[in-house]
């Protein structure tokens, strides 16, 4: 271990999560995209699936959602985008549908953080009436992104709560936010795909840790080669590319003390268990009592 992996090792070691706390994944849809587009070095021929994946954090302080996945209007939005962002997709069940489908009480759910404001990260509050937590910048990026104005329709009606990055430097980048002041959910600021993205540490046990990084890459294929989008796509898709490549080399060096998560690959999300329905946990018993 080198002596920044014990200085992550030492940080990482001061999360208390409370034993209550647990990870879901909500899978809503994918959209296929040509390798060649999605990392450098993909090919034309191989194609991949974009997962379109929420993420339910459950904590006794109140659980949140780290994106909200495709909606019921996701038709709809998409037909809001300009053409060359359209591609095919497949829409599954929503995060509202998953939650109501697994008796889950919306009373415990206190909000959404956004990685970014993208269409296909946050279509789905269309169907989730909880607040949002984004930002200041976010919402600038947001009013100014021209191109994407599915963000400002989902978004009106809620509430949202914004956060600042209040705490000290965390694991590589300038400054973070303790969600809960346990460190099991810590945001940190990764202002390059846009200006106001974000990544988000979650300890679930000592064990069992993960890093949430949005679109900073769209693939493990950008972690573990060190591939950057291709330049097409960081022009077309980038706020600052410098930046999304200081900030993935700092979640490279992060790779080996937890799981790193790019929103869009659905080969990350292994091992983060789903929302198992009413019907199936009551057969199986396979999930705890009190979602
Ligand atoms: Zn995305």
């Amino acid at each position: 271990m080198t002596n920044s992996d014990s200085g992550v090792a030492r940080t990482l070691a001061t999360a208390g999560p409370p034993p209550e706390m647990a990870i879901f994944q909500l899978p809503t849809g994918t959209y296929e995209t040509p390798a060649a587009l999605a990392f450098q070095g993909g090919s034309f021929r191989d194609r991949r699936q974009f997962a379109a994946t929420a993420v339910l954090v459950r904590h006794p302080e109140g659980d949140v959602l780290i994106d909200a996945g495709f909606g019921t209007q996701a038709e709809e939005h998409i037909r809001m985008l300009p053409s060359f962002r359209r591609s095919p997709h497949r829409l599954g069940s929503t995060v509202s549908d998953q939650l109501d489908a697994a008796g889950y009480d919306r009373s415990r759910l206190s909000g959404v953080i956004l990685t970014h404001s993208h269409w296909d990260h946050v279509s789905g509050l269309d169907s989730l009436d909880v607040p949002i937590l984004v930002t200041d910048e976010e919402l600038r990026y947001a009013d100014r992104n021209r191109g994407d104005r599915v963000f400002r329709r989902v978004a009106a009606g809620h509430d949202f709560r914004g956060y600042s990055f209040d705490g000290p430097a965390h694991l590589g980048f300038p400054a973070s936010h303790d969600l809960h002041g346990d460190g099991s959910v810590v945001i940190v600021p990764a202002p390059g795909h846009t200006t106001g993205s974000v990544v988000v540490l979650v300890t679930v046990r000592p064990d069992q840790r993960f890093a949430f990084i949005g679109d900073l890459a769209w693939q493990l294929d950008g972690i573990a080669r060190g591939a950057q989008r291709p330049l097409l796509m960081r022009l077309l898709a980038d706020s600052d590319s410098a930046q999304v490549r200081q900030d993935l080399a700092r979640v490279t060096a992060l790779a080996q003390h937890m799981q790193i998560v790019p929103a869009h690959d659905a080969r990350a999300y292994e091992g983060i268990p789903l929302l198992v329905p009413d019907a199936e946990r009551r057969a199986t018993g396979a999930v705890p009592s009190a979602l």
